[in-house]
């Protein structure tokens, strides 16, 4: 346990209209109890809620109303005590109370401290930790129920499975090895060690297939709107930020300091790539040409193609269709309150299984079709995420990627008839890159490292 109190501010800075000083350590209770005024602290219950005043023991002054939540360990996030302190003024005097907790004596807690306390103490494994890392970043609700599904320990339960399995394996093994009742014992050990190992790969597989899921729910999906000049374009990434609140941001976590639009779609964040490209400049493909402009689109996960219904299909418009072949696309229609000059059926031939939608962004019709099949076009018929783990880390993806070589390793191992000590010690090293994405394998370096990623009071 740490001997330290550390406290910080655990909200948002300038967000909602109650800001928390939080502490943790053995001397929480009784710092806030020295500069509270109300009940004595240090003999309410647990888990405890009550109104006061913080004191400035400088001048005896009011420094602000509060309420306190009192909480002692273990039942806490730390499973130290911990006192939030819930200020309702703004950035001022939620800074003033802060300062008064210093001067008690507490220290100001390093970017992750808390949730690596908790960690060290033995609440939450790693990849918990992580998670709550995640959910301070999630932009949107579909993203946070990953978050939250992995810091309920739904992966960290799957890895313990996997390592448990590979451990037996391994075990069973030596057992025979060193008691060999048997002629055919080695025969059957191999045996056993080809069904665990393929099991166990098999799962990792899956694992990874799903994460690709995990991680654009994460950075968002990135999103190309191309077109014609005059089709509608700009209207359209208008109708989309409007219609769903843009979340603009500079991603933390990120070296580039670029601002990007965000907007939610049916709890999908899309991400609209070169919003400034749509704007200023028109035609891609006159630009830069098809080959070109097909390797800037192939970044992007999702393409809005918009057509002007009012118009037949030109030269660019095929040039658009053969630049975005094979891409993820969804076909917009638009001006459908203008006369029809398009030619549908050619274009749905051009279009084949991708979809379809008609708009009228003037008269603001079609814009829930479009989001549906924006929606369906990524969970192809609705994928329930509430059924599915997904690992959306890149630190998971990347240990499992490990784990996933060093079983392969060992398979190919037996299939050319190494002995089994051999075979295990790529079973060993698929058992520690699993280990440490719960971090029971993790090295100091590497916590000291994540943790410091966390952003300040949490
Ligand atoms: P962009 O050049 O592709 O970005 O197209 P804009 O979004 O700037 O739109 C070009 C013009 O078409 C503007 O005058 C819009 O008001 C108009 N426009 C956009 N959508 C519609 C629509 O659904 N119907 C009609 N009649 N006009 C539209
Ligand atoms: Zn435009």
């Amino acid at each position: 346990m740490e001997t330290e109190t550390i406290t910080a501010i655990s909200t948002p800075i300038g967000e909602g209209a109650i800001s928390i000083v939080r502490l943790s350590g053995p001397d929480a209770i009784d710092m806030t109890a020295r500069i509270f005024q109300g009940k004595n602290l240090l003999e309410v219950d647990s888990h405890t809620i009550h109104y006061g005043k913080i004191i400035d023991p400088l001048t005896n002054e009011v420094a602000e109303e509060v309420m306190v939540t009192v909480m002692r360990g273990p039942k806490t996030f730390t499973r130290e005590d911990v006192v939030e302190v819930n200020c309702h003024g703004g950035l001022v005097s939620v800074n003033r109370v802060l300062e008064i907790v210093l001067s008690q004596g507490a220290r100001l807690a390093e970017p992750g401290e808390f949730t690596k306390r908790a960690f060290l103490n033995g609440r939450i494994d790693l990849s918990q930790a992580e998670a709550v890392m995640d959910l301070i970043r999630a932009k949107t609700d579909k993203a946070m129920n990953v978050a939250l599904k992995q810091m309920d320990g739904r992966l960290s339960n799957l890895i313990k499975k996997y390592r448990q399995s590979l451990l037996e394996t391994v075990a069973h093994v030596e057992v025979n090895i060193d008691y060999p009742e048997y002629d055919d014992v080695e025969e059957m050990s191999q045996d056993m060690m080809r069904q665990k190992t393929k099991e166990v790969l098999a799962e990792i597989e899956e694992l990874l297939s799903i994460a690709k899921q995990g991680k654009i729910l994460r950075e968002g999906i990135a999103t190309a709107i191309i077109g014609r000049p005059n089709v509608g374009k700009s209207s359209l990434l208008n109708a989309l930020v409007q219609e769903n609140k843009a979340i603009v941001t500079d991603i933390p976590g990120t070296t580039r300091d670029i601002i990007e639009e965000y907007v939610n779609v049916r709890g999908i964040p899309l991400r609209l790539v070169d919003t400034a490209g749509i704007r200023d400049t028109e035609d891609i493909v006159e630009r830069i040409g098809v080959e070109r402009s097909r390797q800037a689109l192939k970044e992007a996960n999702l393409i809005l193609f918009v057509l002007n219904h009012n118009e037949q299909l030109s030269e660019e418009d095929l040039r658009l269709f053969e630049a975005i072949k094979g891409l993820e696309y969804i076909v917009i229609i638009n001006k459908t309150d203008l006369e029809q000059k398009l030619n549908i059926d050619e274009v749905q031939r051009l279009v084949g299984d991708n979809t379809i939608v008609s708009t009228s962004l003037l008269k603001e019709e079609g814009i829930d079709e479009l989001e549906s099949a924006i929606a369906k076009s990524f969970f192809s018929g609705d994928i329930d995420t509430g059924d599915l783990t997904y690992v959306s880390n890149v630190r998971h993806i990347q240990l499992l990627k490990q784990a996933k070589q060093a079983l392969e390793d060992a398979i190919a191992s037996l299939e050319m008839g190494m002995p089994l000590d051999i075979v295990q010690i790529d079973v060993t090293r698929t058992w520690e890159f699993l280990g440490e994405i719960i971090g029971d394998t993790a090295s100091d370096s590497l916590i000291d490292q994540l943790f410091s990623q966390f952003c300040l009071g949490k």
